[in-house]
């Protein structure tokens, strides 16, 4: 057992060794200038110690006997599955960010119910808004910021008939 851990110990020790230019080379990875022969060197190296000290890395003993087992994964894989402090450290925002603007409003037309993303209607209705407002059509209740599920909606002429409306609505304007 205790030989087990001194083993352990050990390895772990080569493998923070190792991982130092790994990262270094990593994080040039991401700068977009990547020495792959190098990193894949590093890698296979780093392949049979990966095997002994799996659980460190939250890999479960897949590449045994090192060699030729690193090339299925990307080379980049083992740096990100490694705790680096980087990322343990990154104190970026957690949680959900508030997906739209309007909180939890319903859309302001009414029996719609969809949350409202703009001025007070859903993505669907605010579209519709628009397009009756660039056609000189938009009706006077289909105010911005409306209530919730206050304003009635307005069926639109299909057809010959929405030709003809849209015509009397550009002479209107
Ligand atoms: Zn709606």
């Amino acid at each position: 057992m205790s030989v087990d851990k001194a083993f352990r110990e050990m390895v772990r020790n080569e493998i923070e060794a190792q991982l130092k230019p790994l990262r270094d080379l990593v994080s040039r990875l991401e700068a977009g200038t990547a020495d792959l022969d190098r990193l894949r060197t590093v890698a296979e190296q780093l392949a049979p110690l990966a095997g002994a000290v799996g659980p460190l890395f939250g890999v479960s003993g897949g590449s045994r006997g090192g060699g030729a087992a690193p090339a299925r994964r990307g080379p980049g894989r083992p740096a990100r599955a490694a705790p680096a402090p980087v990322a343990a450290s990154g104190g970026k925002k957690r949680g959900r960010k508030p997906s739209s603007e309007g909180g939890a409003r319903e859309c302001a037309i009414k029996g719609c119910g969809k949350p409202s993303r703009t001025k007070g209607y859903c993505a669907a209705h605010y579209q519709k808004l628009r397009m009756l407002e660039k056609t000189n059509r938009r009706p006077n209740n289909w105010v911005d910021y409306a209530e919730p599920n206050s304003v009635e909606d307005i069926k639109l002429p299909r057809g010959r008939a929405a030709a003809k409306a849209l015509a009397e609505a550009k002479n209107a304007g």
